[in-house]
């Protein structure tokens, strides 16, 4: 049995009033993705909080992964003990709700980012643009919202539920492979789910393209798997797919991207600069980067032709050619 830091557990018997069983009703796939779709649609919290109140977002990809994958416990062994498999951080929050992992599905959605916001951020070269960093800001406090929903409904149709980011222990901790790393990753729930597959600069390539904020709900429902159209982690990026590309090694200011991938410090050193930047020049308290999203092939969309080709037929991708 691993064990897990002591301070994630300073919670662990903690009622969670999402954890709630009453009306048992059988839910589909397509019904939460109803509630993800309606809740961006009608939410006023879908706000870039601009004067004309723009949408943060428009539409999302939603994806269904099982508790029982063998892929959590992967994750588990290369990130480190501290990262939760589903069944840990639902047992954790809801623990008058036991359930096995087979009982569990974790649900994932992509909200990509609006076209007039990647081209904003596009034209800067060091710090991000002023939509951006709304998004970062605005955006990501609608994500919270959208979790929070997605739970507290799920809960009270009698699915008992989770927002990994949400609960008060979920932590960053220190990783000796990783610079750091979380309790829970958003973007490895996304990848579990088949909605993409890690570029170079470690962002998730998704069918939409890496220019995105990400979610996720753990729920005790039982909903179909999505297949994951990929066989290798990182297929939908041309720099491993066929050693080409390498533009987000150009487009970050700070160099914290190369050839052998993301230097996480140097990139949250960045960030923690931009603070100063949004604050001065846009005049609110935000922050963000993401100029490595933008300006590049897998923006909006998957660049490897194969694997895009192959998605939307709904198979595989066919294996590399033979080296020479
Ligand atoms: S810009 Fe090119 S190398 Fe970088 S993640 Fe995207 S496809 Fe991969
Ligand atoms: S790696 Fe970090 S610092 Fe570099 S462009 Fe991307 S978000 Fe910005």
């Amino acid at each position: 049995m691993y064990r897990l830091y002591p301070y994630l557990f300073k919670d662990r018997f903690r009622k969670n009033r999402r954890c709630s069983v009453e009306n048992k009703t059988r839910i589909s796939g397509e019904w939460i993705s109803g509630l993800i779709r309606d809740f961006i649609g009608t939410s006023p919290e879908n706000s870039m909080k601009t004067k004309k109140e723009e949408a943060a977002w428009e539409e999302a990809l939603v994806g269904f992964a099982s508790g029982a994958d063998p892929i959590w416990q992967q994750y588990k062994e290369y990130v480190g003990a501290f990262h939760w498999t589903p069944w840990e951080v639902f047992n954790q929050h809801c623990p008058g709700e036991s359930a096995g992992p087979e009982e569990l599905t974790v649900i994932s959605w992509i909200l990509p980012q609006r076209k007039l916001v990647r081209m904003a951020n596009c034209r800067n070269k060091t710090y991000p643009a002023e939509e951006w960093a709304r998004i970062r800001v605005y955006g990501e406090a609608f994500n919270m919202a959208l979790r929070r929903h997605v739970a507290e409904r799920l809960s009270e149709m009698g699915h008992a539920a989770i927002a990994p980011m949400l609960v008060s222990n979920w932590a960053i901790v220190k990783s000796l492979r990783f610079s750091y790393a979380s309790s829970w990753s958003e973007r490895h729930a996304a990848h579990a789910a088949g909605l993409g597959t890690f570029g170079l600069c470690d962002g998730l390539i998704t069918a939409k393209g890496k220019a995105m904020r990400v979610g996720s709900v753990v729920a005790r429902i039982g909903i179909n798997p999505n297949p994951r159209f990929y066989t290798d982690h990182r297929a939908y990026c041309l720099f491993f797919a066929n050693g080409t590309c390498g533009k987000c090694i150009d487009r970050c200011p700070v160099r914290a991207i190369t050839e052998k991938g993301h230097d996480k410090e140097k990139c949250r050193q960045h960030l923690g600069r931009s603070r100063k930047y949004v604050k001065k020049t846009y005049k609110f308290e935000g922050y963000g980067c993401g100029l490595c999203q933008v300006g590049v092939p897998c923006e909006a969309g998957i660049p490897v032709t194969a694997a895009r080709k192959a998605l939307e037929r709904g198979e595989l991708p066919p294996p590399p050619p033979p080296l020479a």
